[in-house]
């Protein structure tokens, strides 16, 4: 999809601008505000950080191209695993687009029992199932929600599914933001097809059309404010070519209204920055991530894994032990760079790679997660692990690895540094409570919760509104204000919670 975007790079000067509304990240909270906010006649600026990648470069790009361009850190990012939990890479996208863009595309609504646990524990006013509905239903218009149809299922999902439903297992098809999608597998490097709904796709042009500008390779490094109110941002231009010796150019925008939606690893640097006042001190705190697992299982036939959705089936007869298993598959090229051993050795591994399966499960957690200002531009990170959640890893191992050799797997590849095949026998056997925290692979796309929403400026950092309390007219939409783990991919409720929140603001009951 082409609209507009400017990059700040090839502008060649510093920029200064007056506005309505200021939007901070173009990922799936900023383009949805910036969007109905244009919409509704605002006149709207976004910053975003990353590059614009158009359609025609995302399809001659190599995933490793992707990594470097779209991902932040080349898809590195570590949040340091403390009290014997295991380290966990956290992936997100730095680009126009943000995260949206690498999704599987996979969309749930937030579970009833979510919501019941927002509206009765932490007392939020309006947020039931049917309040939210509205804004559900119109997220999933835009962004066309459909149903994986049984066509789309790879052989690998297959097989998982035929081995699950033996142990018992309920499979139902996931839904995803997708039009025409023809089952080529590369979602998480973008759609080169254009079949992912992302909010590039959507959002984003709408705002376009309506007025809105957006800036890329623009960093925010503050929000200005004045007398306990939010008066615009101040900013770097990131020009990558840009010599050492030149100082580099700045933005400032005077705006009504500073909207933060750089995501919840870097919208807490961005208040940390700022004089908000942070009575709760909760800001950069009570991370969630949904740690999340594979598993690998090699079969003697032929499966071509990486043909089909990539996300296509999912399993929630596990929520009641805190665990969603969700089907995924990794491109052959990324897999084979992820393998161990050298030389014969990884040729003869990558050699199976047609033979593999591979399976996901993820933690519904209960937060331990932490980013502080570090030394330099990105955040100190760590994730401090529930033991309730520790001891829900060796059952999520083991119900994975259970199903594969119940649909025929010769062996199995559990989440464990340095752990070879094992078969059957080997993995009934092993104990994987004994497997120590560090030596676990383990890995999050859904930050969320570091800027929780709550209804005391104690206990919460924005009010139900997306207010800040600590600042006035400073909003924050991202998934920082998501106030406890999903146990769900979070995209859909983080757009809906946007949604709700921008026609707030435009209705003025946010106000
Ligand atoms: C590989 C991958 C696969 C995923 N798959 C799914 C899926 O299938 N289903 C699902 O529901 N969820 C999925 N997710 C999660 C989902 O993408 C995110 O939860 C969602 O996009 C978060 O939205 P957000 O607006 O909070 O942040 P983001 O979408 O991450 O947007 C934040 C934006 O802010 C920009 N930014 C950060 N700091 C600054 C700054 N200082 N100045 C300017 N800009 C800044 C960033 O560059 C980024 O573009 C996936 C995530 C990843 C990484
Ligand atoms: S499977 Fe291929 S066509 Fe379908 S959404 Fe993913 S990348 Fe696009």
């Amino acid at each position: 999809m082409s609209f507009d975007v400017v990059s700040a790079a090839r502008v060649g000067r510093s920029l200064d601008l007056d506005v309505d509304d200021v939007v901070v990240g173009s990922g799936a909270a900023g383009a949805v505000v910036a969007c109905l906010l244009a919409e509704s006649g605002r006149n709207v600026v976004v910053l975003e950080e990353g590059p614009q990648l158009r359609a025609s470069e995302i399809e001659s790009m190599r995933p490793s191209q992707h990594l470097r361009k779209a991902w932040r850190d080349g898809g590195m990012t570590v949040a340091v695993g403390l009290g014997g939990g295991p380290s966990i890479n956290v992936t997100m996208g730095r680009a126009v687009g943000g995260s949206s863009m690498l999704t599987g595309g996979v969309c749930f609504r937030t579970p009833a029992h979510v919501l019941d646990d927002w509206s009765h524990r932490l007392g939020l006013k309006g947020f039931a199932a049917q309040e939210l509905e509205p804004h559900f239903e119109e997220v999933e218009r835009a962004i066309n929600v459909e149903e994986v149809p049984a066509s789309l299922r790879s052989l690998s999902t297959k097989k998982f599914i035929q081995g699950a439903e033996k142990l018992g297992l309920v499979i139902e098809p996931l839904r995803r933001n997708t039009r025409g999608c023809n089952g080529c597998g590369r979602c998480n490097f973008g759609c080169p097809h254009g079949a992912k709904l992302s909010v590039d796709y959507t959002y984003l042009p709408r705002a376009v059309a309506a007025g809105a500008r957006i800036f890329s390779d623009v960093l925010v490094n503050e929000v200005v404010i004045e007398d306990g109110r939010a008066q615009g941002v101040s900013a770097t231009i990131v020009d990558r070519a840009r010599s050492p010796f030149r100082r580099a150019q700045t933005v400032k925008v005077r705006a009504k209204r500073v909207v933060l939606a750089a995501g919840a690893t870097h919208t807490p640097l961005i208040l940390a920055r700022s004089a908000v006042r942070d009575r709760s001190r909760q800001i950069g705190r009570n991370m969630t991530l949904h740690p999340a697992f594979r598993m690998f299982a090699r079969f003697d036939e032929r499966l071509d894994g990486w043909r089909g959705a990539l996300q296509s089936a999912y399993s929630r007869s596990l929520e009641h032990e805190g665990i969603t298993l969700v089907g995924l598959f990794v491109p052959p090229g990324v897999l084979a760079a992820t393998m161990p051993g050298f030389g014969n050795e990884h040729v003869r591994r990558a050699a199976d790679i047609p033979h593999l399966a591979v399976f996901g499960g993820m933690i519904h957690d209960e937060g331990g997660g932490a980013v502080r200002r570090g030394p330099g531009r990105e955040p100190i990170f760590t994730y401090d692990m529930s033991e309730t959640d520790k001891q829900r890893i060796p059952n999520l191992i083991r119900k994975m690895g259970d199903a594969f050799f119940a649909a025929g797997a010769r062996e199995v590849f559990p989440p464990i540094l340095g752990q070879a095949g094992l078969t059957a026998d080997a993995f009934r056997a092993k104990d994987f409570s004994k497997v120590p925290g560090l030596k676990l692979e383990c890995s999050s796309q859904h930050p969320l919760g570091s800027a929780r929403m709550g209804v005391s400026p104690d206990s919460s950092v924005v009010q139900s509104s997306g207010e800040t309390w600590g600042a006035r007219g400073l909003y924050v939409v991202d998934g920082s204000v998501v106030p406890t783990s999903l146990g769900v991919n979070p995209q859909l409720t983080i757009m809906a919670l946007a949604t709700r929140i921008a026609r707030g603001m435009i209705s003025g009951s946010a106000r």
